[in-house]
């Protein structure tokens, strides 16, 4: 599978990265499946009331509860929760115990949930992505990584509507 990132998507993770760097932030991500494949059209930010720290980073539920129904009601209930993203400040893209562990979590209510990390210093940023398959009956559920790849959607989608780039131009406070 692919996570396919919307262009304005990826710009949103990097200005709220940018923003609380060097502590972490991070949000959910939402859109589409296509098969096996996810669509990110929008990210939603960590709240006003969430916690950053160098390591640790605790959203704001309730708001992020209410963005989500919003961006849900101006989709007509198009968009799907399809996992969380956060940020790692300064440290590679990877994985941390923590990470396994939300993302164990939050996939046994989701199939199939997304966890994208971004790595971000003054000199790089990187995305990687994972996802919580349960492979068969026996078989172990585990993150298995994911192909994250950026892609410009084309304007006939009406992704502005749901947050998309011009939405975001509007410079509304999403954090
Ligand atoms: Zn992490």
């Amino acid at each position: 599978m692919t996570l396919w990132l919307s262009a304005a998507a990826n710009r949103r993770i990097l200005q709220l990265g940018t923003a609380f760097h060097p502590l972490e932030t991070g949000g959910v991500m939402l859109g589409w499946h296509d098969g096996d494949d996810r669509i990110v059209a929008r990210v939603i930010g960590p709240g006003p009331r969430a916690m950053h720290g160098r390591h640790a980073f605790i959203p704001d539920h309730v708001w992020q509860l209410e963005q989500i129904g919003q961006a849900f009601s101006a989709s007509a209930g198009d968009l799907d929760y399809l996992g969380d993203w956060h940020t790692h400040p300064d440290t590679p893209a990877v994985m941390s115990n923590e990470d396994h562990m939300t993302l164990r979590r939050i996939g046994k209510r989701v199939p199939r949930a997304a966890m994208l990390i971004a790595s971000l210093s003054e000199k790089r940023y990187e995305s990687r992505a994972w996802t919580y398959n349960k492979p068969g009956l026996l078989a172990r559920a585990r993150s298995v990584e994911t192909d994250v790849r950026i892609f410009e959607p084309p304007e006939e989608w009406g992704l502005e509507k749901i947050g998309g780039p011009s939405a975001i131009q509007g410079a509304q406070p999403d954090f």
